[in-house]
């Protein structure tokens, strides 16, 4: 049998990742869901916790069921370098998405443990519990709290059965309250956090790490057209003021859009309604989604105004009339560049070719960004999939991630040497 020393920090990373993917770290027998506040999540602290002490650190659970190892610096109670991220899950997930990036801060700290090695700063791994909005309807609960940025209606939801937030809290055994784990003023010095890309990028340029600018700048809107409906049998072609053609024009009208700006700019329509909703009716209103995000604020403003204008013209030549609402504005979230300087050497030193790219998706690491300067490294994932049990990553380059994180810890010890 091969003992977990003998398996290189990076297998050893995917191999944990797979092992929390079923029971009893998974809610339901036959998917993987690991919620936060349940059973699964519990099962999966445990696992956590033991392989944290392993590598050297001390472990304790805030207020809001974050699992925290630490590991001292070389002058006690350091301000730390946090590594981490969420160790919840969508329903029927894969096994990487979130749960790698805390493998790998393990990782990096059983290496510097097992050298022997202590740094300006102390580090701490952060296992956050809640970032995908697993059990109720709100997202990254727990780096919010942590970073202290939580709203207090934030707190005033219940899951599909009824159960509250704060009842949830309670009942498990960290037993607090979320904003108690907001951590104090000048007690961080940074956050990193590894992750799976969720995107085909690195894989279609062979590359096996990208070095994150930023998060994405979000706008969505809802759209609402309407026309009138009638009678599909006897109302002429002529006379129609059809919904659903008009949104199916508008529909093209904001992938065109998008298609015709800069590489990192996508606009989306996942969602419609439409109603009557019957076969021989002429759709009298059409509801639908639209979602636009690019890492640069003018170029996602700029493509959202272009598709308005280019809606409202379609609307007019059908004799439909438009309405629009915006429902959500995120910022952008960009990354802290003298980290991404350090970032991108210590990608070069293990070798691979520095590439940087904007993430789609939204990360803890957006949220901490309110805390202490951030830095994301993304890691190659098969065919892009992710939030699918087909998510995949080969150990090699999880290998390579772990050693350019330890390449980074370094460049950040030197800076604060
Ligand atoms: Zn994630």
């Amino acid at each position: 049998m091969v003992s977990a020393l003998d398996i290189p920090g990076g297998a050893r990373a995917v191999a944990r990742c797979d092992a929390l993917g079923q029971g009893p770290y998974t809610d339901e027998p036959d998917m993987l869901f690991r919620s936060y506040l349940s059973r699964a999540h519990a099962a999966a602290l445990d696992a956590l916790r033991g392989w944290m002490e392993e590598a050297g650190m001390t472990v304790r659970l805030d207020p809001a069921a974050n699992l925290i190892g630490r590991y001292e610096g070389a002058t006690p109670d350091a301000p730390a370098l946090l590594i981490g991220s969420h160790i919840d899950s969508v329903r029927d997930a894969g096994r990487y998405d979130g749960p790698l990036g805390v493998m790998l801060g393990i990782e990096c700290v059983a290496a510097l443990n097992a050298a022997g090695r202590r740094l300006p700063f102390a580090i701490e791994i952060l296992a956050f519990g809640d970032e995908e909005g697993s059990r109720f309807p709100a997202s990254m609960l727990c780096s919010r709290a942590v970073a202290g940025t939580l709203g207090d209606q934030s707190l005033d939801v219940a899951d599909r059965n009824g159960i509250g937030l704060a009842a949830a809290l309670e009942a498990f055994p960290a037993s607090g309250r979320l904003a108690e784990a907001a951590r104090a003023p000048g007690t961080s010095i940074a956050f990193l956090e590894a992750h799976i890309e969720q995107g085909p990028v690195l894989e279609a340029e062979g590359l096996a790490l990208g070095v994150v600018t930023g998060i994405a700048a979000q706008l969505r809107f809802q759209a609402r057209i309407s026309g009138r409906a009638g009678h599909a049998g006897t109302t002429a072609m002529p006379l129609r003021r059809d919904a659903l053609t008009a949104a199916a024009e508008m529909v093209l009208a904001v992938e065109r859009i998008a298609r015709e700006g800069p590489a990192d700019l996508v606009a989306t329509v996942g969602r419609m309604t439409v109603a009557p909703g019957a076969v021989n009716v002429v759709p009298g209103r059409v509801d639908f989604s639209i979602d636009v995000r690019s890492g640069d604020e003018t170029v996602r403003n700029d493509a959202a105004l272009a598709i308005h204008a280019a809606l409202d013209m379609i609307a007019e030549t059908r004799g439909v009339t438009l309405e629009i609402e915006q429902v959500q504005d995120l910022a952008a979230s960009p990354c802290d560049p003298a980290l991404m300087d350090l970032l991108d050497e210590a990608v070069a030193s293990v070798g691979q070719p520095v590439r940087r790219l904007v993430s789609g998706a939204g990360h803890d690491a957006m949220v901490m960004a309110a805390l202490c300067p951030t830095a994301m490294l993304f890691i190659r994932c098969a065919g892009g999939i992710s939030h699918n049990p087909a998510e995949s990553v080969e150990p090699e380059d999880v290998e390579l991630a772990l050693r350019a994180m330890l390449g980074f810890i370094d460049r950040l010890g030197e800076k604060h040497a």
